[in-house]
């Protein structure tokens, strides 16, 4: 298992920060947001340390998943948002945040952009490169 002696979320897998856990599993530790932006917010993390979620293994990816279904489906949440933050400090850590009203829970700010038709094309290209790499990755023999 990858581990950051530095990381909040690293200690909180190890114990020495202390959490109310919700599930834990072989791979994945779900607890109580302790600045929660409403009743039921709840953070789920990997065991393994990552910065950016593409650093997962994808059997970490797998798991956390499956966990933050239970964590919502356990809140009794009927509307809910699912944050997962990507830098150096982030752990991928996935916050289920239950939104009761308009006022509680998760606020995004999403200022759109208008790109041109040839700019918003330019992101199907990026699945070409995905195909390539797929390709290069099923020739690694296992
Ligand atoms: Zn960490």
């Amino acid at each position: 298992m990858s581990r950051d002696p530095n990381c909040i979320f690293c200690k909180i897998i190890e114990g020495k920060i202390p959490s109310m856990k919700l599930i834990e599993t072989e791979k994945s530790l779900a607890f109580v947001d302790i600045g929660p932006c409403a009743p039921g917010h709840s953070l789920i993390i990997p065991k393994y340390h990552a910065a950016k979620m593409h650093e997962l293994p994808d059997d970490s990816l797998a798991d956390i998943l499956p966990v933050a279904k239970k964590v919502v489906i356990a809140t009794g949440a009927t509307e809910y948002n699912i944050l997962q933050n990507n830098g150096r400090m982030a752990h991928q850590v996935l916050h289920v945040i239950p939104k009761p009203s308009q006022e509680q829970g998760l606020v995004v700010g999403w200022p759109s952009t208008k790109p041109s038709k040839e700019e918003l094309q330019k992101v199907c290209t990026f699945t070409s490169h995905i195909q390539v790499y797929e390709k290069l990755l099923s020739q690694i023999p296992k």
